[in-house]
């Protein structure tokens, strides 16, 4: 395994919170971080770096250039289109690789491979046509959830329909030809399992923690989840039996949902760095963001207990107005990506207070 030493320069690719948060992991372990994103030096983590490309992802020189000034990449948004993943690949190493993201891109590609695994998953159908919706509509019931197969995230791209919903309305605003009907699980709570998983093999998982979704946007994390001692062992055996199977370098996050009956069902996963993954910045052994430094450059994992129970809770949008109170609370951990508009829906910051 090669290792890759402090002060080399670990290239990122996307430019939000979570590559923030990252190059400042970078940082303290000594290394120097350049970003290559479409977004402006002033992105959340380009105002934390020294170095950014920007670049539109198809535009080979930049990526020749960026791929020869650093000694590793990692990213911090899924949906880098793999042409260019695999473009850089072929000049250094990049973790995780296209082959991790071609599935995680897509939730139907995603859902076939944990099924593959003998991993539940909500029942579903690939839907192309108004036609193929009514089949998949007759087939798994009302109701059910339509999302776009692709690019989306925080509850965009995806509707709710229930029995006596116009599906011919519903087909029409989702807007993507590829799309996937799920059946609707009754979950008792949301989970989500965080591994680290070094080229070696070497794999370690942060226990389950729980998430409450407000309009499908991640609301709070309260760590640990309240769950069975073997509700939690077979959500980490999940989450590291995928990350296994795909041989992923860095993190791979895994949100699934506990039924009432106590299975686990995998909703979908991202290979990077976690909005529920974020307590760990102040209440875990090791940070997520640490923990994917370790793992790409090949340094030993760090531990991955829980300091203290705590609860994470996202300012979004004009929530994060309230930073002055939060700051006027001695306990309570506050974290400002740098982004200038508070529009509705963004994530501006978070907070993690012991409980
Ligand atoms: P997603 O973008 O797939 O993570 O969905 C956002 C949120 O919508 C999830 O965290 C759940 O709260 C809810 N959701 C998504 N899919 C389903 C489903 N098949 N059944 C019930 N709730 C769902």
């Amino acid at each position: 395994m090669t290792v890759i030493p402090p002060g080399s320069i670990i290239g990122i690719l996307g430019a939000g919170q979570l590559g923030r948060m990252t190059a400042l992991a970078a940082a303290r372990l000594g290394y120097k971080v350049h970003v290559f994103a479409p977004e402006s030096m002033d992105s959340s983590c380009g105002q934390v770096v020294a170095h950014h490309t920007q670049a539109g992802w198809h535009d080979l020189r930049a990526l020749a250039r960026f791929a020869d000034d650093v000694d590793v990449i990692t990213l911090e948004w899924e949906n880098v289109p793999t042409y260019a993943v695999d473009f850089l690949a072929r000049h250094v190493g990049v973790h995780p690789g296209s082959n991790v993201l071609s599935v995680a891109q897509d939730r139907v590609a995603e859902k076939n491979f944990a099924n593959k695994l003998g991993i539940g998953t909500a029942p579903f159908r690939a839907v192309r046509t108004l036609d193929a919706l009514k089949q998949a509509v007759a087939e798994i019931g009302l109701p059910a959830i339509l999302k776009s197969t692709r690019m989306g995230y925080d509850g965009k791209g995806q509707l709710r329909l229930n029995p006596g919903d116009d599906l011919t309305g519903a087909f029409d605003a989702i807007g993507s030809d590829e799309a996937i009907l799920e059946g609707f699980v009754d979950f008792e709570r949301e989970i989500s399992v965080v591994t680290a998983r070094r080229a070696d093999g070497t794999i370690l998982s942060y226990p389950p923690v729980e998430n409450c979704h407000k309009s499908g946007i991640l609301d709070t994390t309260t760590v640990p989840a309240a769950i069975p001692a073997a509700v939690a062992a077979e959500a980490v055996r999940v989450a590291e039996r995928m990350a296994e199977e795909l041989h992923v370098v860095g993190l791979l996050a895994v949100e699934m949902f506990v039924t009432r009956d106590g299975r686990v069902l995998v909703n979908e996963m991202a290979p990077r760095p976690h909005n529920s993954g974020h307590w760990t910045l102040d209440f875990a052994e090791t940070s997520q963001f640490e923990q994917l430094v370790r793992a790409v450059c090949g340094l030993p994992l760090g531990a991955v207990g829980v300091i203290a129970p705590c609860v994470m809770t996202n300012l979004i949008g004009d929530d994060v107005d309230s930073w002055a109170s939060i700051l006027s609370e001695p306990r309570a951990r506050l974290h400002l990506y740098g982004k200038g508009e508070a529009r509705p829906g963004r994530k501006m910051g978070h907070v993690t207070r012991p409980r």
